[in-house]
């Protein structure tokens, strides 16, 4: 039986289990891929005191700087149940189940694709997820935003302080985003706003992007726009599918306190499962060492 059982393995969950290694907790972590989406990650210039890096290369110091510890490592394994016994039981979909008297869910998140032609080749090749981690490699350039929700007008007003041009591309007649939002971004000088816009292919030159098409719904007219970047922004969904008991937002993220508990006692969460307002490396990092000293703090409190 853990103390501790970490589930996910990216910056939040590494840095969790650090954090209860070092409290001499008996620590697991089990996950599906160990990195995260930071294996995904091509450069990464805001990891505060690294300048820069790249996602393989923080995943592989992850991995070395976790194997430091005794953390039983369990990769390959998927979560899909959570069962409050005498402590907690963690299902796997392999069958198996692992023990622990404390769980620290740390599953992250997946950015919602737009599931179109090109999206995949020229991903990290001018389609783009994070305006925080990606919008000053478009400097001076022009790129698309795609969605008209809070994040999608967010990211406009973000990107047209450092690109030339900023096309904000809405599937729906009208912006969902919150109007002082879009007040802001009609103010600015370099966003177009084109609603009713089905985004039907990335267009590229086999080693970048260099434009996108989209058919507008209501004409069913073609048009093809040029372009360096696109910024999907349609939605960032928690991996919180498998859990029935623990409290959620209605977009699915884990409801935590301030020092990272749920609405079940012993459980925890960190990272971007969480309703974290921001969602970055540093952040889920962060919020790991948060939960993990929760997690201790509860430990210590229990009946020997
Ligand atoms: P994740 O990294 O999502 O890790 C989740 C972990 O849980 C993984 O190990 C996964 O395999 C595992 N898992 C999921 N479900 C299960 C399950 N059911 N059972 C077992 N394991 C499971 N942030 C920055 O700060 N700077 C950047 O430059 C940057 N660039 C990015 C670029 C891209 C393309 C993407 C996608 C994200 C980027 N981010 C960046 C965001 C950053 O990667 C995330 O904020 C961070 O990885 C969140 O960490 P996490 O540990 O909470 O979750």
């Amino acid at each position: 039986e853990f103390d501790v059982l970490v589930v996910g393995g990216g910056p939040a969950g590494s840095s969790a289990a650090i954090y209860a290694a070092r409290k001499g907790l008996k620590t697991g972590i089990v996950a599906d891929k160990f990195g995260g989406q930071v294996s995904e990650t091509i450069g990464i210039e805001n990891f505060i005191s690294v300048k820069a890096t790249e996602g393989p290369k923080l995943v592989a110091n992850l991995e070395e700087h976790v194997k430091d510890y005794d953390v039983d490592i369990m990769q390959g394994q998927r979560a899909n149940k959570l069962i409050t016994d005498n402590g907690f039981t963690i299902g796997l979909e392999s069958g198996a189940s692992l023990k622990s008297k404390t769980v620290l869910l740390a599953t992250g998140a997946r950015w919602r694709e737009m599931n179109i032609p090109g999206e995949q080749e020229y991903r990290g090749k001018g389609v783009a997820y994070c305006p925080h981690c990606d919008g000053p490699l478009f400097k001076g350039k022009r790129v698309a935003v795609i969605g008209g929700g809070n994040s999608g007008i967010e990211a406009a007003i973000d990107l047209a302080g450092i690109v030339e041009h900023v096309t904000v591309l809405e599937f729906d007649s009208k912006l969902r985003a919150d109007q002082v939002l879009q007040n802001k971004a009609n103010s600015m000088g370099n966003i177009d706003i084109i609603t009713q816009a089905q985004t039907t292919e990335v267009i590229g030159n086999g080693t970048k992007v260099t434009g996108l098409n989209y058919t507008n719904r209501e004409t069913g007219e073609n048009h093809h726009v040029e372009l360096a970047g696109i910024f999907v922004q349609i939605g960032l969904v928690p991996n919180t599918e498998w859990l029935d008991s623990v409290e959620l937002t209605n977009r699915g993220e884990v409801i935590v306190d301030n020092q990272g508990q749920t609405n079940i006692p012993g459980v925890f969460a960190c990272g971007d499962v969480t309703n974290s307002a921001y969602k970055q490396i540093i952040i889920a990092m962060g919020s790991g060492a948060t939960a993990s000293l929760g997690a201790f703090d509860h430990l210590i409190r229990q009946a020997a």
